[in-house]
């Protein structure tokens, strides 16, 4: 999500957001902006910059914008799943862009419907348009913070109407939201976004993340912050940290990349290699490996090397061979390197496995490159619950590790040894490194102590432990908000 308030380029300069976020979501995307009077919207499936030209950018007029990229789901690839979600009141216009799950949205919709409204999409979404509408306070911004008090889950969210944009994060932050500024003739222009690599395309700086709770309104008078909701200690996601945010993000004040070379740092102690006759290599999955790939070399004094190369234009295909192609899906994104893996000791790492499928044809195709032996490496436990926040993951049936232990699971690979980071580790190198980030950048860097300072779980790790931070029911989960087709 992107939104900009006050900048004569708002549309602009939410393209330009959401093409540093088109990683969020590539199924479908949105702008709606407004000049004050009304509100003009244009969605479409597909990517960004495919969505968007200047034409339909300069039908999107004013100063105030925001923006949405959908994260592909499995089914319901459908436009009318598109965001924001934009609708027509009594009381004027109002578009949404949420990123998140609503947990208790088949209750919610239950009760809205027994009361007459008419859900118009199948998105959890829409169920916070319907309690605005419902809800009795004559001002906007409490009637929206009504409507928020009485959903459960994830949702970092923006609201555009004529007059103002609102950012809320839920209590427990579980998705990420931060803010920023850009200074246009002289004027503050605030700025948000889910990751802060949005604000450097544009010129903006990062400010500070919204925090857990957090309501803000930004309106011709300035912004303005609260907190309505009931307070509930941090939950943020740790996977954001592990696969979903982009490597030059900043969440929480600690760098993306940075979490990502500690990971492979501790994974390099925590699963170390079988000693070997010197001849090996420490090769990345790109791009989501490489960050812990460097850490993982760094820490065990091993060779980096680029030894699978990734096709950057990778789209659609309409075109399959024969079955007898084997590994095509796999094989059209990335390619071995023969001339680093060949008769080498290889070491895989990527980020995470969830099917198990892309490993096993990574380890196949790196064998038959010529490599001696395959090592695989992972940089965060195994997946083993889905999530229901938000990151789309399969059943539980289908994750490997749900059903599967470690040993088994480098059967399947056919790889040589396996090794995962601990949960304990992921938790303690993403929570040093945002300490360490706290301790030099705010008043706690006079008291050196504060970057060792022990924490409490602030982190959703529920994929990994099973232990959910929001209770829901299996009906609120991920595949039921799919729409039909
Ligand atoms: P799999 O073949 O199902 O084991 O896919 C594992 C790969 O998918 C890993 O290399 C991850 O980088 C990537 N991945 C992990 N989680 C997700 C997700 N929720 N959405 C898309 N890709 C993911
Ligand atoms: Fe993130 Fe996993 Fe929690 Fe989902 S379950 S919010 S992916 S840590």
């Amino acid at each position: 999500m992107f939104g900009i308030f006050g900048h004569p380029e708002a549309a602009n300069m939410t393209y330009l957001g959401l093409h540093a976020l088109q990683h969020r979501g590539q199924e479908s995307c949105g702008i709606v902006s407004t000049e004050g009077e009304r509100l003009y919207s244009h969605r479409a499936m597909g990517r960004v910059q495919a969505a968007f030209d200047s034409a339909t950018l300069g039908t999107l007029r004013g100063d105030r914008a925001i923006g949405h990229v959908r994260y592909s789901t499995a089914g319901g690839s459908h436009l009318k799943n598109a965001q924001p979600i934009g609708v027509d009141w009594a009381r004027g216009s109002l578009a949404v862009a949420h990123n998140g799950n609503l947990t208790n949205f088949e209750s919610l919709r239950e009760r809205l419907e027994a009361r007459g409204s008419i859900f118009q999409t199948a998105s959890d979404t829409e169920s916070v348009v319907h309690l605005i509408a419902l809800s009795e306070s004559t001002d906007q911004e409490a009637r929206i913070a009504d409507a928020l008090r009485q959903v459960e889950g994830a949702y970092s969210i923006l609201f555009l109407d004529e007059r103002r944009l609102i950012a809320a994060r839920d209590p427990l932050g579980l998705r990420p939201l931060c803010l920023g500024v850009l200074q246009h003739e002289g004027r503050t222009v605030h700025v948000v976004a889910s990751e802060p690599n949005a604000f450097d395309l544009i010129g903006a700086r990062l400010v500070r993340d919204v925090a857990p709770g957090e309501l803000i309104v930004i309106d011709e008078s300035g912004l303005r912050s609260s907190f309505p909701f009931a307070p509930a200690v941090r939950k943020m996601c740790l996977f954001e940290y592990v696969y979903f945010a982009r490597p030059d993000s900043i969440l929480e004040g600690a760098s993306v990349y940075e979490v990502r070379k500690a990971l492979g740092r501790r994974l390099a102690d925590e699963a170390p290699l079988p000693p070997g006759d010197g001849d090996t290599v420490v090769v990345p999955v790109p791009d989501s490996g490489v960050p812990a790939a460097i850490g993982l070399a760094d820490r065990a004094r091993l060779p980096f090397e680029m030894g699978l190369i990734r096709s950057h234009y990778v789209g659609r295909t309409f075109i399959e061979p024969q079955q007898s192609i084997r590994h095509f899906g796999v094989r059209l994104k990335l390619n071995p390197n023969r001339a680093v893996i060949e008769g080498k000791r290889v070491i895989i790492v990527d980020d995470s496995i969830v099917r198990g499928t892309t490993s096993r044809k990574i380890v196949k195709m790196v064998r038959d490159a010529g490599a001696r032996e395959v090592h695989v490496r992972i940089s965060s436990p195994p997946t083993r619950w889905p999530c229901y926040y938000g990151i789309d993951t399969p059943t539980r049936a289908e994750l490997i590790a749900s059903t599967h232990d470690v040993s088994e699971i480098a059967r399947y690979l056919t790889a040589d040894s396996l090794g995962y980071l601990s949960l304990e580790g992921l938790v303690d190198a993403v929570r040093t490194v945002e300490a360490r980030a706290r301790a030099t950048t705010s008043a706690a860097a006079s008291d050196p102590s504060a970057a060792d300072a022990p924490a409490p779980d602030t982190y959703c790790h529920a994929c990994f432990s099973g232990n959910y931070p929001v209770p829901f029911s299996p009906a609120s989960g991920p595949r039921h908000l799919r729409m039909l087709p």
